[in-house]
């Protein structure tokens, strides 16, 4: 039966409830290890059934209008000596006229629009509610890559769709982003953003904060930010730290209190980090075993 539905659809999240195709769908999503081999076969399918429409629909893809190769031929003079040259148009994802492609155009935003405003990184975490809710039996993220891109997928189109559309940080001129996959299997956004209106350095605070937010006023942010955005912690507290080289901090903490944001000389602003007496708040953090005090640094 598995056989007969079309190959993207293995993928598809199964649907609560039973009737064969979920319950076939829910079985083969089961099989951990197995299921990823046949993903990737799947895909390698896929991948060269499109190579070979592109190969077979050469004229249609117009290759002569491609500049690059036409001036080749010029140059060299002997066309018999290039063969028959198949091209890759720039819609085939991954291929070189695609990279190309994706970076003139974001040569042209920089060309245009000068330096982009904000920098963010958006971190696929596998305990959101959204993935989690789909596991079956026994299951973690690493066994179900399918929730996790979808789920990422949908969760980024939010994120741009809240950016742009939400103006959270005033009207955006233009935006890009790529997606990686790191090491440990989870996806992660690099975002560019170029707003209409720059963001002036006193503004600096409204935008970026590199403190503990107030626990009271804030719960839920002070509990996202406790749990997933402090570094180590590290130095003296716990030297075993992956980050420690040679008895410091590879990633430069802790930082220094700061009462006030400062803007660097490299272009690299100093984020207001202030001390408890100054009104930053703390909160506290297991490290093997026993209880340590974390505060804006
Ligand atoms: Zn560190």
């Amino acid at each position: 039966m598995l056989k007969e539905l079309p190959l993207l659809e293995h993928l598809k999240i199964p649907k609560k409830g039973a009737g064969d195709k979920q319950l076939m769908l829910k079985e083969f999503q089961m099989c951990k290890e197995l299921f990823h081999q046949s993903v990737v076969d799947m895909y390698a399918k896929i991948e060269s059934e499109r190579l070979r429409f592109i190969l077979l629909n050469q004229k249609k893809l117009r290759i002569e209008d491609y500049i690059h190769l036409r001036d080749a031929i010029y140059s060299n003079g002997n066309i018999n000596e290039l063969g028959k040259p198949t091209i890759l148009p720039s819609s085939f994802t991954g291929g070189p006229q695609y990279m190309h492609e994706g970076t003139q155009d974001a040569m042209t935003y920089v060309r245009n629009f000068g330096r982009p405003d904000l920098f963010i990184t958006f971190t696929c975490n596998p305990q959101w509610k959204e993935i989690t809710d789909e596991f079956m039996a026994r299951q973690k993220s690493h066994d179900r890559h399918n929730i996790i891109g979808t789920v990422f997928h949908l969760k980024l189109k939010s994120l741009t769709n809240l950016i742009n559309k939400g103006k959270i940080f005033g009207t955006t001129r233009c935006f890009m982003y790529t997606v990686e996959w790191q090491k440990r299997g989870l996806p992660q956004a690099h975002i560019l953003l170029w707003l209409q209106e720059k963001i002036h350095i006193h503004k600096i605070d409204d935008f970026i904060s590199a403190e503990l937010p107030n626990p009271e006023s804030d719960p839920m942010l002070h509990g996202v930010i406790k749990t997933q955005m402090i570094h180590g912690p590290c130095g003296s507290i716990n030297p075993l730290s992956p980050c420690m080289k040679e008895g410091e901090c590879t990633k430069r903490y802790p930082r220094i209190f700061l009462k006030d944001t400062q803007t660097g000389h490299d272009g690299y602003p100093l984020y207001r980090r202030r001390k408890p007496e100054d009104g930053g708040y703390v909160t506290t953090k297991k490290v093997r075993g026993s209880d340590v005090e974390i505060d804006n640094r």
